[in-house]
């Protein structure tokens, strides 16, 4: 990062973005990308670049982009949502999705777009469901957005090149922190002409940033050499969801991927800061808690974290 070549990235001439980008739009198979701050401004920037005021979206119902990001295609590009059920694998219901497209009439707004996202909860939806989502935005000429944040464990998980997964999309968004490491950033890339919008929103967000090749470098060594290793963090989630199952007083919910979802039997209370006493620092939400892998956490760890939820739990 100290070495990265820098320029001014609000006029486009900073080398370590533009590799950034260019690297990424190629290993997703689209034709131009943008570097955004997070998650977030990129599925919002998405969301603006493929809908109008008064257009609608079809969203998961739990979906990060309708649940998490602050209503920001309502509030700030006037864009309803369209909430879809999910199904178990994270893929939407295309029969209801259907159902909900409307009809072009005055009284209706005007679907634009269909969204999904992959990995869920840790949960991968496979390409076949991916498929099925493009013919049904084929169909009813609407755009089709992933929120791939997860995309790289989806891939690793499915054992398909990142490429594979993007390549029904006209726009796909990742994320280069979480799972990879990197300390900030997202890409989102698709079709010259969306980008190209994305970027003018990304700008009215105040989301262009100048000497910021500083991060865009570590962005590229996450891609580099943060990919392949999730199959590590894949392995230590299912060796801490092996853990919980054999202590008394915790139940496995599920894991998938990097992620595990577990919920005590008996009053929770007392047990995080109990844990932190023990030097491990967890969140419970009531009796649950959602433990997420990552390339800071490795094997000797886990067993770090059981035993202090083993002694805490059952003294
Ligand atoms: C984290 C996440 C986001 C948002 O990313 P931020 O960088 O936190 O804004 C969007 N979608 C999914 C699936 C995520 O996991």
């Amino acid at each position: 990062m100290a070495a990265a070549d820098v320029g001014d990235d609000v006029f486009g001439d900073d080398p370590t973005v533009l590799d950034l980008e260019s690297h990424t739009a190629e290993l997703l198979g689209k034709e131009a990308a943008v570097f955004v701050s997070s998650g977030t401004q990129s599925n919002l920037c998405a969301l603006l670049a493929h809908c109008q005021r008064g257009d609608e979206y079809l969203v998961g119902d739990r979906a990060h982009t309708y649940m998490f990001e602050g209503g920001g295609a309502a509030v700030l590009g006037s864009i309803q949502p369209q909430t879809v059920p999910m199904l178990s694998s994270g893929m939407l219901d295309l029969d209801i999705a259907k159902l909900a497209i409307k009809p072009d009439d005055t009284h209706f707004a005007r679907t634009r777009l269909l969204c999904l996202e992959n990995t869920t909860d840790g949960r991968v939806i496979g390409l076949e469901d991916l498929c099925a989502g493009r013919e049904l935005a084929d169909q009813h000429g609407l755009g089709y957005h992933l929120d791939g944040a997860r995309l790289w464990n989806a891939s690793i998980a499915l054992g398909v090149a990142p490429i594979d997964i993007a390549a029904p999309f006209d726009t796909v968004s990742v994320c280069l922190s979480k799972g990879l490491g990197a300390p900030v950033g997202s890409v989102l890339v698709g079709s010259a002409p969306l980008i190209t919008e994305a970027r003018k929103w990304r700008k009215m967000l105040g989301g262009a940033m100048r000497q910021v090749g500083i991060i865009a470098a570590a962005g590229r060594h996450a891609i580099d050499n943060h990919i392949e290793r999730l199959a590590d963090d894949h392995r230590n989630a299912q060796l801490l969801a092996e853990g919980f199952n054999a202590i008394d007083g915790i139940e496995l919910e599920s894991q998938n991927t990097n992620m595990v979802f577990v919920r005590t039997t008996t009053d929770a209370s007392g047990l995080e800061q109990g844990l932190l006493r023990r030097g491990v620092q967890t969140r419970w939400l009531g009796k649950q808690s959602r433990m997420v892998l990552h390339l800071d956490v490795d094997e000797g760890e886990i067993e770090t974290v059981l035993t202090a939820i083993r002694s805490e739990l059952n003294g």
